[in-house]
């Protein structure tokens, strides 16, 4: 099992493509250390928001869901580096990503705060001086940083960490409905750039990004998901409320851990109800949340990609 659980709504940047900072949860709506104490055994856990070091009882969290999940990841905007770097300090086995949606001036604008590039920096150099290993940077594509996803990778490269990514798309989570990519040969054409650095990486990890961030190019032309999702059976979304989703595009609560124990809600007709959807869904989404436990139970599928576009087809990236 994997799980998603946003903790908070509350927000300190102000996206162009996410307005969840214009609908922060109220303080005292969002769950709680105790509230989680029913989650069941998980492989990896990522703990997202809102922005989560905003969470005043995040460590205390982190200290229950640790011992719930093999791996547990927060992604942040790295805004607040003093919290940041006092959480992290106190659990140095918990990973993190941080936001970088461009190099500069482009993520200042993407993320509606002037110096935040600056200051997700110096996050990242602080994070490294922790000795937090398990770290990375995260970018959502679109028209708007597409020519800087090959920096962002070698930025990533020269600190030795690891460049996640995602393609803009609409979420009741995100009070978005009108994210597009409008020039998608511009993304296409820096998407397969991104590509070819990932293959040509000693890290086979980045050789599996390649082959992920391919399905995004897939997803952008609205093909059909090369693996079926299957969020709500193996995989789980919790809004800060407590609400138990399929993932955070889907607006389908089945129950809530404020109210009943993980369990319960997971065996519940609710929950047979949301699978139903899921294996209904059209929406095929290419996320990692929905993807990469998908790419570990099965990774035939990957490995094929990989092989065929990193030792037999040299000078590009075929699909
Ligand atoms: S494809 Fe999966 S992740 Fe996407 S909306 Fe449907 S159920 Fe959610």
């Amino acid at each position: 099992m994997d799980g998603i659980i946003a903790v908070t709504y509350r927000c300190n940047a102000k996206c162009s493509m996410c307005h969840t900072w214009k609908h922060p949860t109220g303080r005292d709506q969002e769950i709680r250390p105790e509230h989680l104490a029913t989650l069941p055994g998980m492989v990896r856990l990522n703990i997202t928001g809102g922005e989560p070091f905003i969470k005043e009882d995040l460590s205390e969290i982190l200290d229950v869901v640790k011992t719930k999940a093999k791996r547990v990841v927060v992604s942040s905007n790295g805004l607040l580096t003093r919290q940041i770097l006092e959480v992290m300090g106190r659990h140095r086995d918990v990973g993190i990503r941080l936001s970088f949606d461009g190099m500069g001036e482009t993520h200042d604008r993407i993320r509606g705060v002037a110096g935040i590039h600056a200051k997700a920096l110096e996050t990242l150099n602080g994070l490294k001086e922790l000795g937090i290993k398990d770290l990375g940077i995260a970018v959502t594509i679109s028209d708007g940083n597409a020519k800087d996803l090959v920096p962002l990778f070698r930025l990533a490269d020269r600190h030795h960490i690891e460049l996640a990514t995602a393609i803009l798309h609409n979420a009741y989570y995100f009070h978005k409905s009108d994210n597009k990519i409008t020039d998608r040969c511009l993304v296409e054409q820096e998407v397969n750039g991104l590509v070819r650095e990932y293959l040509s990486s000693p890290r086979p990890k980045n050789w599996f990004r390649a082959y992920f961030t391919m399905g995004i190019i897939g997803h952008m032309y609205g093909k059909e998901r090369t693996m079926k999702c299957t969020m709500a059976t193996d995989s789980f979304f919790i809004d800060p409320h407590g609400d138990v989703r399929p993932c955070n595009v889907m607006d389908f609560p089945f129950g809530n851990i404020k109210e009943k124990a993980f369990q319960e809600i997971w065996r519940s007709p609710e929950a047979s109800e949301a699978r139903r959807r899921v294996n209904d869904c059209r929406e095929n989404c290419w996320m990692i949340g929905s993807v990469g436990h998908l790419m570990r139970r099965h990774p035939l599928t990957p490995l094929a990609w990989i092989a065929r576009n990193k030792l037999l087809n040299k000078d590009g990236v075929a699909r």
